[in-house]
């Protein structure tokens, strides 16, 4: 399970808590600054058991910036969340997208790029109902889940009440499933175990 465009003053502890209530670890893609603006967020998240890696400085299409803005977005992005002790690993660029430097980029900072399998849209201000039918299909193991515990630019909700009500029945069809949710780097590394 993973959340995106945060930390979120707002949110970020109502997700946090809904994670607590059932248990869950997952990882928190976030964009740099807020994270700085929000470091005791950061914290308690971390303290909590969930991994922080990197989305961006700023939110923007890698299709429309210079691979050359890129790498400073990415470098000062670094920078800020090492500042407060984070060291990323894993790398979800804005909106998935990636420019066909985006793969070596990654390299020379050290990231794994993270894409997802199951998109809850849930920035569109869905309902649970609708957000569970849509991916309910996508569920197995391995499957990754993509949802916001912030307000990103397009995202058309003014709040992610959605997504914070997703996460107790998403975990409970999770296990129905037999699968356990775990950080995405835990995955991955397991992943890389078993290659
Ligand atoms: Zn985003």
């Amino acid at each position: 399970m993973t959340f995106d465009d945060g930390p979120d003053p707002s949110w970020t502890p109502r997700i946090l808590e809904a994670l607590d209530r059932v248990g869950v670890r997952a990882t928190f893609f976030v964009i740099a600054p807020l994270a700085l603006e929000h470091r005791q967020l950061v914290a308690e998240t971390l303290d909590a058991g969930h991994e922080v890696e990197f989305h961006c400085t700023e939110h923007v299409r890698h299709t429309r910036r210079s691979r050359r803005k890129i790498e400073v977005d990415t470098c000062e992005g670094l920078q800020a969340l090492r500042s407060i002790g984070i060291g990323p690993r894993l790398w979800r660029t804005p909106w998935g997208v990636r420019a066909p430097w985006t793969q070596e980029v990654a390299e020379d900072f050290g990231l794994r790029l993270a894409s997802w399998s199951a998109d809850t849209k849930d920035w569109r201000g869905d309902t649970v109902p609708e957000m569970l039918g849509r991916i309910e299909p996508l569920l197995g193991q391995g499957s990754v889940v993509l949802m916001h515990d912030g307000l990103g630019p397009g995202a058309r909700r003014t709040g992610c009440e959605e997504t914070v009500a997703l996460v107790e029945p998403l975990v409970a069809r999770l296990r129905e499933l037999g699968c356990e949710p775990t950080p995405l780097g835990v995955a991955v590394g397991e992943q890389e175990v078993e290659a």
